[in-house]
């Protein structure tokens, strides 16, 4: 599935976003779920350690 991870430079919040495929090149509006700013961008996928995960989804396999 593709998903996406954004990162609003507004506040710095993360979240992920589920791109359907063929519209990756299309820039949507990605809004901040938190401030719902549309100043967003793509994050990297890199693995990041999670320290500190406020709420945040575990490691858990999808079935
Ligand atoms: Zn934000």
């Amino acid at each position: 599935m593709p998903i996406y991870e954004f990162l609003c430079k507004d506040c710095k919040e993360r979240f992920t976003r589920l791109i359907l495929p063929g519209r990756e090149d299309e820039e949507e509006e990605v809004t901040c779920p938190k401030c719902g700013g549309k100043n967003t961008q793509v994050v990297p996928s890199a693995f990041s350690s999670s320290t500190s995960s406020v709420g945040g989804v575990s490691c858990a396999p999808s079935g």
